[in-house]
């Protein structure tokens, strides 16, 4: 296909932040935006120029979604394979494709085939009944992650166990649903790497944050992380390898535990703009959503370049309400517009410039 003129029109599969930043993204590269997503009013439709709201398995929306389309993205990972499916049946190009989503919709699949990409995870087992619980826990060292092989996110569909544990409980916890047991990794950091494709087959590497998850959901990013080079290198090396096993045209982000001794185990990975990247539009020359949006209009990728060392900390819940900011102008706030703030649910993040000579100490959490 030929790139994408400005006022050309991208279709984005589902509407919350991530599609609402990419909307804007899009808008101020001159491409009108179309969400589809099962909300009415969801953040993303608010900032773009049209929206469907109807379920992701409702054939005749999809076909309207189609045709009002040039291109077709998505924004989070548990679209329907088959929806994506017939949007490219229906000749729009989307991008990346069904293959990126069939790999990272199921925690066991995608841990094969990271592994068969020569990227290392930690050891699992899957797991189909509650009774393969145990035998499979000690076979991991008596230490585990249970986890869904499906729909989990921030740190939902998961529960730790050991050996003397209630596993029964723990499968219980979980709708007995057909989970992964992954071995606990004895982490010193995790980090993630954020690349591009193009069509053109050009890969790009924004610089690795080191993420910090509590309770499983992301609080803070923060480049740079002070790692070797080296590390970082091979952590790049395995994000450009599985964007090219998976010719996956756009932005992935793929997740990593750094232990004691810089070995690196892949964790799992994100099909899509990815939190952990949300301070690039203040200290980047071309941010992850812009990235995303020129890849996916056949646009060459941009530079990105990071003009200084930079902080990202989400606000969860009630902090997106009066969250603490440093008004000297070192912190720039983003909310999404969200209209319920449920306690965890992501409601805006505040990137802190750092490493300026004024700059104020990271920020750090309450209690
Ligand atoms: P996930 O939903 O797989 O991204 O997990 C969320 C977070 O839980 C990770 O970023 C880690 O902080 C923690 N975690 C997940 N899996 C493991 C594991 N196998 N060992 C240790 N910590 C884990």
């Amino acid at each position: 296909m030929t790139a994408l003129s400005a006022g050309a029109t991208i279709g984005i599969l589902g509407g919350g932040q991530l599609g609402r930043l990419l909307s804007l993204a899009a808008a101020r590269l001159g491409f009108n935006v179309q969400i589809f997503c099962p909300e009415a009013g969801c953040p993303a439709a608010r900032v773009s120029a049209g929206h469907i709201t109807a379920d992701y398995r409702d054939a005749d929306a999809l076909a309207a979604f189609a045709a009002a389309c040039d291109v077709i993205t998505y924004e989070f990972e548990n679209v329907p394979v088959d929806t994506v499916t017939l949007l490219a049946q229906a000749g729009v190009p989307v991008r990346p494709g069904s293959k990126s989503l069939t790999v990272s919709q199921d925690r066991v699949e995608e841990k094969n085939f990271l592994n068969r990409c020569g990227i290392q995870t930690a050891r699992f087992e899957a797991i189909a009944q509650t009774s393969a619980i145990a035998p499979a826990l000690e076979a991991l060292g008596g230490a585990g992650v249970l986890k869904t092989r499906r729909d989990g996110y921030d740190g939902k569909g998961q529960v730790r166990i050991v050996t003397g544990d209630d596993l029964a409980a723990a499968h219980k916890a979980l709708a007995n649903a057909p989970t992964i047991l992954e071995q606990l990794v004895p982490f010193e950091r995790e980090i993630s790497v954020i690349v591009a494709q193009s069509v053109q087959g050009e890969t790009v590497c924004f610089d690795v944050p080191e993420n910090t998850h509590v309770n499983g959901i992301l609080r803070r990013s923060v480049v740079p992380t002070g790692l070797a080079d080296a590390v970082e290198t091979r952590a790049r090396d395995a994000g450009k390898q599985l964007i090219k096993a998976l010719d996956h045209i756009g932005v992935l982000a793929l997740e990593f535990f750094v232990l004691e001794d810089g070995s690196l185990l892949a964790n799992e990975f994100a099909p899509r703009v990815h939190n952990s990247g949300h301070w690039t539009p203040q200290a980047c020359q071309t941010c992850q959503f812009e990235q995303h949006i020129r890849a996916i209009a056949g646009w060459p990728l941009a530079p990105v370049t990071r003009y200084f060392d930079v902080e990202m900390r989400n606000l969860l819940g009630e902090e997106a309400i009066a969250p603490e900011l440093d008004l000297s102008g070192q912190d720039q706030l983003t909310l999404y517009g969200k209209r319920r703030a449920n306690p965890g649910r992501k409601m805006g993040h505040v990137v802190r410039r750092l490493g300026f000579a004024e700059s104020k100490p990271p920020i750090t959490d309450k209690g």
